[in-house]
Parts: structure tokens; C-alpha cells; sequence
């Protein structure tokens, strides 16, 4: 009788199947896939979130969650921060071997600063640049330092005090190299644990499983 009874076996079909009910689709942890593509959110008819129907298959799971890091570090460095600053855009090997084209010998051997932007595209920097310029002031979905081999990616991390992205970035990582056609190792190479401390806000590296503040002492989050 009602309008709204028009389409319940459709609007079943557009709810998430989330395990945790609780959560907000883009906060669930633990259920990456392969697919890089960034979760979309339909602005829903309901006031939920529905995924919609407009992506392929693949990308309309809700397991394609990307996280993105916001910038934590000293607050002059994000002032200097623009999209003039922003670091060079590597989506081909052509891309690549051109900037390392315009790199001297000694500095192509040392590692470079990346981050994954929001769009999950590769940004190279030479070494030292800050993060948060190479990503000119923007969130990002990953960031560290790398060195290539040719257009062939040698060591990788996620070395970022700016953005202290934890190890579960490296899909976004590895789709972003793919899509830019690199060969890359199968993990990162060296993986950092940033915490900052709850008690006196500092921020810890943390090493050898030790979650103990090195300023004050205090504990560490150990997940
Ligand atoms: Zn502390």
C-alpha cells in the first residue's frame, strides 16, 4: 500500500554484510582485499551506508578499506606544506626512470622519500624532503622511504614520522607500485612501529616488542 514497501528485496541487497555490525563500514579493521580502490560510500537513501551498485563487483565489496593518515608531525613543517611542494607523480616506469633521470649518481643510491596520496598514486621526493611536503599538506595512505634498482624497487619501508603509517599500508603500497608498473618485493623491507606516548605525547619508534615510552616511561598501546 505504501511506497515504501515498493522495494525491500532491493534495499536488502545494498546493505553491507559487515561482522561487526557496530562499526562504520570504513573503520573495520582486518578485512583488506587485493583491491586498492578506496572505500566509496553512497550517500544512501536511508541515512545509512549503502554501497553502491554504480562500482564492478570487485570494487562494491566492503573489504576494500584503505586507511588514511593524517599528518602528526611538527605543525611549521605542515606550514610550508603546499601543492607547490607536492612530490613528483610516478604512475609508469617511463614516469620513474625520467625524475631519476634528473637525480645525481650518488643521490639515486641513497632512499628516497615517498608517500601513497589519497588518490593512491605514487610520489617520489629526493631524500630528506619532509613527507608531509611530498603529500603538500594532504592526508595520505602510506609513506616512508624507498630505493629503486633501475624502475625495479629495492628496499621499502614505512619510515614516516610525519604520518606514522603502521605496517597494514603496505596493500595500498603495493597496489600504487603495480598500478605504476614497478616490480617490487612482496612486503615492506623494513617496518617500523610508531607510537606516540598517551602520557607525555611523545613519540616512540619502537624496537625489539619493547612498548615502554622512552621520555617518561610509560606504557605504549601495543595494538
Ligand atoms: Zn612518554
Amino acid at each position: 500500500m505504501t511506497a515504501h514497501t515498493a522495494e525491500p528485496g532491493r534495499a536488502r541487497l545494498l546493505v553491507p554484510q559487515l561482522g561487526a555490525a557496530s562499526s562504520p563500514p570504513h573503520l573495520v579493521k582486518g578485512h583488506r582485499s587485493s583491491c586498492s580502490v578506496p572505500f566509496r560510500e553512497h550517500p544512501g537513501r536511508s541515512g545509512t551506508s549503502q554501497i553502491t551498485s554504480r562500482y564492478p563487483a570487485r570494487h562494491a565489496i566492503i573489504a576494500t578499506v584503505s586507511r588514511a593518515y593524517g599528518y602528526v608531525g611538527p605543525p611549521e613543517l605542515l606550514e610550508r606544506a603546499s601543492p607547490d611542494t607536492v612530490g613528483e607523480r610516478v604512475a609508469s616506469p617511463a614516469d620513474l626512470k625520467r625524475w631519476l633521470a634528473g637525480r645525481d649518481a650518488a643521490e639515486r643510491d641513497e632512499p628516497f622519500t615517498y608517500v601513497v596520496d589519497l588518490d593512491g598514486t605514487l610520489r617520489v621526493a629526493p631524500r630528506r624532503s619532509e613527507h608531509v611536503a611530498c603529500a603538500g599538506g594532504q592526508s595520505v595512505l602510506a609513506a616512508g622511504e624507498v630505493t629503486f634498482h633501475g624502475t625495479r624497487v629495492g628496499e621499502i619501508s614505512n619510515q614516516s614520522t610525519g604520518y606514522c603509517p603502521d605496517a597494514a599500508s603496505w596493500p595500498d603500497v603495493a597496489a600504487a607500485l603495480d598500478r605504476a608498473g614497478l616490480d617490487r618485493p612482496d612486503g615492506f623491507t623494513a617496518v617500523f612501529v610508531f607510537r606516540h606516548c598517551p602520557g607525555c605525547g611523545e613519540l616512540n619508534v619502537v624496537k625489539d616488542d619493547d612498548y615502554v615510552c622512552v621520555f617518561c616511561a610509560g606504557a605504549l598501546r601495543r595494538s
